[in-house]
């Protein structure tokens, strides 16, 4: 294959110091197996979008369908200001040609899967960014670091990761 296999990566595991603690979750293990393979691309909705390091911690909130991105204790509603920086960025990604996404569980932005909080049962979606991936990017192959650590789902990521690669190279946009 004549282009670098591109992966976009949750900033905090590619071991920025992006959390909203300042911390990060670097994910060692995964980026052992994967840097000699492809291009990570880190990405952190949450500081872009100019949220700022630290900052307080935000939860999903509301109908899962249409989830609002609130702030835990000053209860700010951050879900435009999200969404204008995702509907920047996911354009300029079009251009750019991932092939995978790699995205940090649990997160009320990156996670695939994760609590939405709200007076009626409990209920669960995918956070902004990532819903907003899945809604753009289809065939998109996107894990988190959690079914990572399984050797077997790893292989069959990267499996449909070069599978992306070779169909976008033989299709262009
Ligand atoms: S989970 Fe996503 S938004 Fe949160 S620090 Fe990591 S990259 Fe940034």
């Amino acid at each position: 294959m004549n282009t670098p296999i591109t992966i976009g990566i949750s900033a905090c595991l590619f071991g920025q110091n992006t959390r909203y603690d300042g911390g990060l979750r670097r994910e060692q293990g995964l980026l052992d197996r994967l840097t000699d393979k492809v291009v990570l691309m880190p990405l952190c909705p949450e500081a872009e979008c100019g949220l700022g390091i630290p900052r307080e911690p935000m939860q999903l909130e509301g109908d899962s369908e249409n989830p609002r991105l609130m702030t835990i204790t000053t209860r700010r509603d951050l879900t435009d200001r999200m969404q204008t920086w995702i509907d920047q960025r996911l354009a300029a990604l079009t251009n750019e040609t991932i092939n995978g996404l790699i995205l940090k569980a649990r997160s009320p932005s990156c996670g695939k899967q994760v609590a939405v909080h709200g007076p009626g049962e409990p209920a669960s979606g995918p956070g902004l960014f990532a819903r907003a991936c899945q809604q753009r990017f289809p065939g998109l192959p996107i894990a988190d670091e959690e079914e990572l650590r399984d050797p077997a789902r790893l292989a069959d990521f990267l499996k449909r990761v070069v599978d992306h690669a070779q169909n976008t190279q033989e299709n262009p946009k």
